[in-house]
């Protein structure tokens, strides 16, 4: 059975005391979480050490936002992959569509940025989606499959083993417009044959691949119900705990 994940992404967004606060609701209000189900709070480095520390003693897991491509070294105002790990962090979002529009980054770079989050034993969330020019051109699958081949396909099969998927049409992120659950369903099914016909039908079968884009309460149970749907990457209502909980407690 493929783990299914529920992960947050805060974004640029809390303070430290706001941070501290949404964490310990966080925690406070996952009474017990879903059986095969990995919760994840990615939240701003900033505030790493401080949400760790209250999620000690709970299954939730902490995240990154990104990290950079070197180990080490004279990149101001970088944070490595190493820097992360010794924090206890274990998952690391990557080619998020506002890094890849804001911040350019390609994909080659994100790869360089995977591989690096690899050797340092972070869980790469590896974001893929199509904007809505291309969705409109029909485009969208093409597209999905050129992130794919051009991040993650060179990756040996033990090590893409170790990757999650999420699929976030970028025209869904923030909008409030959600993909319709044949929308999402096609496309994650579709990214499952890319993994098949690459590596095999039983890594595609096994790799958790997650829903992002306006993903909230109303619409989680009905998303999460498709039959290639593992979970979500949760923005803006990972930023209310009771929202994010609810959304947990939709398989
Ligand atoms: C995201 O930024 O990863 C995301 C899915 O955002 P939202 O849920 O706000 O659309």
């Amino acid at each position: 059975m493929r783990k299914r994940i529920v992960a947050g992404n805060w974004k640029m967004n809390t303070d430290k005391s706001s941070a501290i606060a949404l964490a310990e609701a966080v925690k406070n209000q996952l009474v017990s979480v879903p059986s095969n189900t990995e919760v994840v709070l990615c939240v701003p480095f900033v505030h790493i050490s401080e949400v760790k520390r209250v999620l000690d003693g709970s299954s939730i897991k902490t995240g990154a936002q990104n990290c950079y491509t070197q180990p080490s070294g004279a990149y101001t105002g970088e944070v490595s992959a190493p820097m992360l790990r010794s924090y206890g962090v274990e998952y690391v979002i990557l080619g998020h569509s506002e890094r890849r529009e804001y911040f350019k980054e390609s994909n080659a770079e994100l790869a360089q940025k995977v591989k690096i989050a690899l050797e340092n034993n972070l869980i790469p969330i590896f974001c893929v989606g199509e904007v809505k020019e291309e969705r409109q051109a029909g485009v969208h699958i093409s597209v999905v499959e050129r992130q794919l081949e051009e991040s993650l396909f060179h990756l040996s099969a033990e090590h893409f083993f170790k990757i999650v998927i999420a699929y976030e049409p970028v025209w869904a992120i923030g909008t409030g417009l959600t993909a319709t659950t044949a929308q999402a369903q096609e496309m994650h099914n579709a990214v499952r044959q890319m993994i098949a016909k690459k590596y095999s039908s039983d890594i595609a079968e096994r790799i958790s691949i997650l829903y992002g884009g306006s993903c909230k309460p109303e619409n989680a149970r009905e998303l999460f119900a498709c039959a290639d749907v593992d979970g979500g990457l949760i923005g803006g209502a990972s930023l209310k705990a009771s929202d994010f909980v609810a959304i947990v407690n939709s398989f």
